[in-house]
């Protein structure tokens, strides 16, 4: 992609431009990721040589012949993947997941944890006592740098808030705040169809700024937009929650209270309980 654009467009500092520069092409030598973010040659030494510091950058020899007309071997710099941990935690129905992966988003760990739903704030609390052991087991040495979190319904990122999870019954709930505190790593949550948008569109499908729509149908139903490498939030947070859209057959109650809802028509539960109904119905007819 072209940038100055990287960091002018996506609103983000030129150490982010930087590393994500180097995550999406990477190894790349210091004028390539100037070309590529648009930032001077000046500053990408400064910025290189802070990173590396941070042990967030590596450098190498290149693996290309030496540059006869700078009279030195080229270097090459590379995320530093080995040497920090980022923590995960995913919110679904019947069980948590816990997760460590490194910076190139290679998952190092992961473990289930399953929770019997209801109140929020107890199976966070439980979710946090099982991080605190995970890291215990998982973290080998690396700097830890933070905590993701993600769960299905509308998230609010900003606050740290699930604001509506209707199939969990988990309304306004301070997610973010109580794992940081709990954790005391620092802490970002978004909706899950976000978060598979996110890593998409660093380590996958989108990487280097494509463009990509994603739609999850499990227990719930979101959906998640890329353009152009940017993840779309939209007003309050509120783009891809498709759960409650009037999509449904009128007469199918859904747990937000309405009827006619997206979800409740097409989440992995309701087709099990359509089938189900059939299958009974089937029987019965067989049998009479
Ligand atoms: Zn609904």
């Amino acid at each position: 992609m072209t940038t100055g654009v990287l960091a002018r467009d996506h609103g983000i500092t030129s150490a982010a431009a930087v590393l994500r520069t180097v995550l999406a092409h990477g190894p790349l030598a210091r004028d390539a990721i100037a070309e590529l973010t648009g930032i001077s040659p000046a500053g990408i030494s400064r910025q290189c040589a802070s990173l590396a510091d941070l042990g967030l950058l590596v450098t190498r020899p290149a693996a290309r012949p030496p540059d006869r007309r700078a009279g030195r071997p080229r270097t090459e710099l590379d995320i530093a993947a080995d040497r920090h941990v980022v923590f995960g935690v995913h919110i679904a129905h019947h069980f948590a997941t816990l997760a460590a992966l490194d910076l190139r988003g290679r998952v190092l760990a992961s473990e289930q944890v399953p929770h019997p739903g209801g109140e929020p704030e107890r199976i966070l609390v439980g979710t946090a006592a099982r991080l605190r052991e995970f890291r215990q087991h998982h973290q080998k040495g690396r700097v830890p740098v933070g905590l993701g979190v993600a769960s299905g319904g509308w998230v609010d990122p900003d606050a740290g808030v699930l604001v509506e999870h209707s199939s969990l019954g988990w309304y306004d709930v301070p997610a973010g705040p109580i794992l940081a505190e709990l954790s005391g790593l620092p802490t970002r949550v978004d909706g899950h169809a976000r978060a598979l948008a996110s890593a998409e569109a660093m380590f996958g499908a989108a990487r280097g700024g494509g463009s990509l729509v994603h739609l999850f149908v499990g227990n719930v139903v979101d959906a998640a937009i890329v353009s152009g490498g940017r993840l779309y939030r939209g007003p309050g947070s509120a783009a891809g929650t498709v759960a409650h859209l009037p999509l449904g057959s009128p007469g199918t109650r859904c747990a937000c209270g309405r009827s006619g809802c997206f979800e409740a028509d097409a989440a992995e539960w309701a087709v099990t309980a359509r089938a189900g109904r059939a299958s009974i119905a089937e029987a019965v007819e067989a049998a009479g």
